[in-house]
Protein backbone atom coordinates (compact mmCIF):
# COMPACT_ATOMS: atom_id res chain seq x y z
CA UNK A 1 0.00 0.00 0.00
CA UNK A 2 1.52 3.35 -0.71
CA UNK A 3 1.74 5.97 2.13
CA UNK A 4 0.19 9.05 1.48
CA UNK A 5 -0.04 12.67 3.80
CA UNK A 6 -2.13 14.76 4.15
CA UNK A 7 -0.26 18.27 4.34
CA UNK A 8 -1.98 20.90 6.68
CA UNK A 9 -1.54 24.66 7.35
CA UNK A 10 -1.86 25.39 10.86
CA UNK A 11 -3.38 29.27 11.39
CA UNK A 12 -6.96 28.75 9.62
CA UNK A 13 -6.74 25.01 9.26
CA UNK A 14 -6.27 23.76 12.94
CA UNK A 15 -6.23 26.61 14.58
CA UNK A 16 -8.60 30.35 14.70
CA UNK A 17 -7.47 33.13 13.26
CA UNK A 18 -7.30 36.29 16.08
CA UNK A 19 -8.68 39.48 15.51
CA UNK A 20 -5.67 42.20 15.71
CA UNK A 21 -7.72 45.40 16.70
CA UNK A 22 -5.04 47.59 15.93
CA UNK A 23 -4.86 46.44 12.41
CA UNK A 24 -8.15 45.07 11.83
CA UNK A 25 -7.23 42.43 10.52
CA UNK A 26 -6.84 38.33 11.57
CA UNK A 27 -3.75 36.89 12.63
CA UNK A 28 -1.86 34.53 13.81
CA UNK A 29 -2.41 33.98 17.90
CA UNK A 30 0.40 35.79 19.65
CA UNK A 31 0.73 33.99 22.51
CA UNK A 32 -0.65 30.87 24.13
CA UNK A 33 -4.07 31.68 25.58
CA UNK A 34 -4.65 33.10 21.68
CA UNK A 35 -4.11 29.64 20.52
CA UNK A 36 -7.99 27.62 20.41
CA UNK A 37 -8.27 24.84 17.83
CA UNK A 38 -11.60 25.26 15.79
CA UNK A 39 -14.67 22.87 16.15
CA UNK A 40 -14.57 19.10 15.29
CA UNK A 41 -10.50 19.63 14.21
CA UNK A 42 -9.48 16.80 16.20
CA UNK A 43 -12.60 14.22 15.38
CA UNK A 44 -11.44 15.24 11.58
CA UNK A 45 -7.66 14.53 12.02
CA UNK A 46 -8.72 11.53 13.74
CA UNK A 47 -10.68 10.16 10.64
CA UNK A 48 -7.43 11.15 8.56
CA UNK A 49 -5.27 9.22 10.86
CA UNK A 50 -7.58 6.45 11.17
CA UNK A 51 -7.47 5.78 7.28
CA UNK A 52 -3.75 5.86 7.19
CA UNK A 53 -2.55 9.05 6.13
CA UNK A 54 0.17 10.08 7.67
CA UNK A 55 -0.37 14.04 9.04
CA UNK A 56 2.18 16.51 8.39
CA UNK A 57 2.35 20.53 9.24
CA UNK A 58 3.49 22.76 7.07
CA UNK A 59 3.34 26.45 8.43
CA UNK A 60 5.24 30.04 7.63
CA UNK A 61 5.38 31.07 11.64
CA UNK A 62 7.63 34.56 10.73
CA UNK A 63 6.67 36.57 13.96
CA UNK A 64 10.04 35.85 15.17
CA UNK A 65 12.09 37.28 12.33
CA UNK A 66 9.66 40.47 11.91
CA UNK A 67 10.47 40.72 15.91
CA UNK A 68 6.81 40.32 16.80
CA UNK A 69 7.57 37.42 19.12
CA UNK A 70 9.81 35.59 20.89
CA UNK A 71 10.99 31.76 20.32
CA UNK A 72 9.87 30.80 23.74
CA UNK A 73 6.37 32.16 22.84
CA UNK A 74 6.00 30.36 19.26
CA UNK A 75 7.05 27.39 21.28
CA UNK A 76 4.67 27.57 24.18
CA UNK A 77 1.73 27.84 21.16
CA UNK A 78 3.69 25.10 19.61
CA UNK A 79 3.12 22.62 22.83
CA UNK A 80 -0.52 23.87 23.35
CA UNK A 81 -1.02 22.06 20.01
CA UNK A 82 1.33 19.72 20.99
CA UNK A 83 -0.95 18.67 24.23
CA UNK A 84 -4.42 19.06 22.69
CA UNK A 85 -2.80 16.57 19.83
CA UNK A 86 -1.75 14.17 22.62
CA UNK A 87 -4.88 14.05 24.82
CA UNK A 88 -6.93 12.77 21.64
CA UNK A 89 -4.29 10.44 20.79
CA UNK A 90 -3.43 12.25 17.36
CA UNK A 91 -0.03 11.81 16.27
CA UNK A 92 1.31 13.96 13.30
CA UNK A 93 4.67 12.83 11.68
CA UNK A 94 5.85 15.70 11.05
CA UNK A 95 5.64 19.24 12.13
CA UNK A 96 7.69 21.87 9.85
CA UNK A 97 7.93 25.52 10.61
CA UNK A 98 9.22 27.80 8.74
CA UNK A 99 10.10 30.57 11.21
CA UNK A 100 11.90 32.58 8.32
CA UNK A 101 11.09 36.04 6.52
CA UNK A 102 12.19 37.72 3.61
CA UNK A 103 12.00 40.88 5.30
CA UNK A 104 12.86 40.05 8.74
CA UNK A 105 14.70 42.14 11.40
CA UNK A 106 16.80 39.29 13.45
CA UNK A 107 19.75 37.81 12.14
CA UNK A 108 19.88 34.10 10.53
CA UNK A 109 16.07 34.20 9.80
CA UNK A 110 15.95 36.87 7.60
CA UNK A 111 16.01 37.12 3.49
CA UNK A 112 15.34 34.84 1.21
CA UNK A 113 15.08 30.46 2.30
CA UNK A 114 14.35 27.46 0.97
CA UNK A 115 11.53 26.35 2.80
CA UNK A 116 8.92 29.71 3.30
CA UNK A 117 5.24 28.51 1.44
CA UNK A 118 4.82 28.90 -1.65
CA UNK A 119 7.70 26.59 -1.38
CA UNK A 120 6.93 22.88 -1.53
CA UNK A 121 10.46 22.16 -0.12
CA UNK A 122 9.07 21.14 2.90
CA UNK A 123 6.24 18.82 1.45
CA UNK A 124 9.42 17.61 -1.22
CA UNK A 125 11.58 16.76 1.66
CA UNK A 126 8.86 14.41 3.53
CA UNK A 127 8.37 13.00 0.68
CA UNK A 128 11.91 11.90 0.42
CA UNK A 129 12.14 11.23 4.46
CA UNK A 130 8.83 8.92 4.77
CA UNK A 131 8.54 7.50 1.09
CA UNK A 132 5.63 9.23 0.53
CA UNK A 133 3.12 9.35 -2.61
CA UNK A 134 2.34 13.13 -3.62
CA UNK A 135 0.28 11.94 -6.49
CA UNK A 136 -2.37 10.51 -3.55
CA UNK A 137 -1.53 13.00 -0.89
CA UNK A 138 -3.34 16.52 -0.15
CA UNK A 139 -2.40 20.06 1.03
CA UNK A 140 -5.51 21.77 3.01
CA UNK A 141 -5.06 25.57 3.77
CA UNK A 142 -6.55 29.03 3.68
CA UNK A 143 -4.30 30.86 2.27
CA UNK A 144 -2.99 31.04 -2.02
CA UNK A 145 0.25 30.31 -0.89
CA UNK A 146 -1.14 27.42 0.79
CA UNK A 147 -2.68 26.39 -2.82
CA UNK A 148 0.79 27.05 -4.90
CA UNK A 149 3.11 25.22 -2.25
CA UNK A 150 0.33 21.94 -2.47
CA UNK A 151 0.26 22.46 -6.57
CA UNK A 152 3.96 22.87 -6.78
CA UNK A 153 4.76 19.73 -5.09
CA UNK A 154 2.10 17.55 -7.13
CA UNK A 155 -0.37 16.84 -4.07
CA UNK A 156 -4.25 17.48 -4.53
CA UNK A 157 -5.13 20.61 -2.33
CA UNK A 158 -8.36 22.08 -0.82
CA UNK A 159 -9.12 25.40 0.18
CA UNK A 160 -10.78 26.47 3.24
CA UNK A 161 -13.10 28.81 3.04
CA UNK A 162 -16.83 29.86 3.04
CA UNK A 163 -17.12 29.95 -0.53
CA UNK A 164 -14.93 29.18 -3.76
CA UNK A 165 -12.17 32.00 -4.29
CA UNK A 166 -11.21 33.35 -7.47
CA UNK A 167 -7.66 32.90 -8.36
CA UNK A 168 -5.48 35.93 -6.83
CA UNK A 169 -2.18 34.27 -7.81
CA UNK A 170 -0.94 32.25 -10.57
CA UNK A 171 -1.38 28.12 -9.63
CA UNK A 172 -3.89 29.28 -6.42
CA UNK A 173 -6.94 27.71 -7.52
CA UNK A 174 -7.78 24.87 -5.23
CA UNK A 175 -9.46 21.91 -6.14
CA UNK A 176 -11.41 21.91 -4.36
CA UNK A 177 -12.75 24.26 -1.27
CA UNK A 178 -14.50 23.36 2.48
CA UNK A 179 -15.75 25.61 4.96
CA UNK A 180 -13.97 23.59 7.39
CA UNK A 181 -11.25 20.82 8.08
CA UNK A 182 -14.44 18.30 9.16
CA UNK A 183 -15.22 19.11 5.56
CA UNK A 184 -12.15 18.65 4.00
CA UNK A 185 -11.55 15.41 5.95
CA UNK A 186 -14.68 14.12 4.11
CA UNK A 187 -13.40 15.29 0.79
CA UNK A 188 -10.10 13.57 1.01
CA UNK A 189 -12.04 10.02 2.30
CA UNK A 190 -14.45 10.14 -0.68
CA UNK A 191 -11.84 10.06 -2.90
CA UNK A 192 -9.29 7.37 -1.63
CA UNK A 193 -8.48 5.33 -4.33
CA UNK A 194 -6.45 2.82 -2.25
MG1 LIG B 1 -3.29 29.71 7.35
ZN1 LIG C 1 11.96 29.21 5.73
Amino acid sequence: MTQAAVFLDRDGVLNALVPNPDTGRLESPRCPGDFLLLDDVLPALDQLQSAGYALILVSNQPNFALGKSSLETLNQIHQKLLTELRCAGIRFARFCYCLHHPKGVIPGYSGLCVCRKPSPWFLLRARDELGLSLAHSWMIGDQPTDIQCGRAAGVRTIRIAAAPMAATAPNAVAGHTAARLADAAKIVLAQRAY
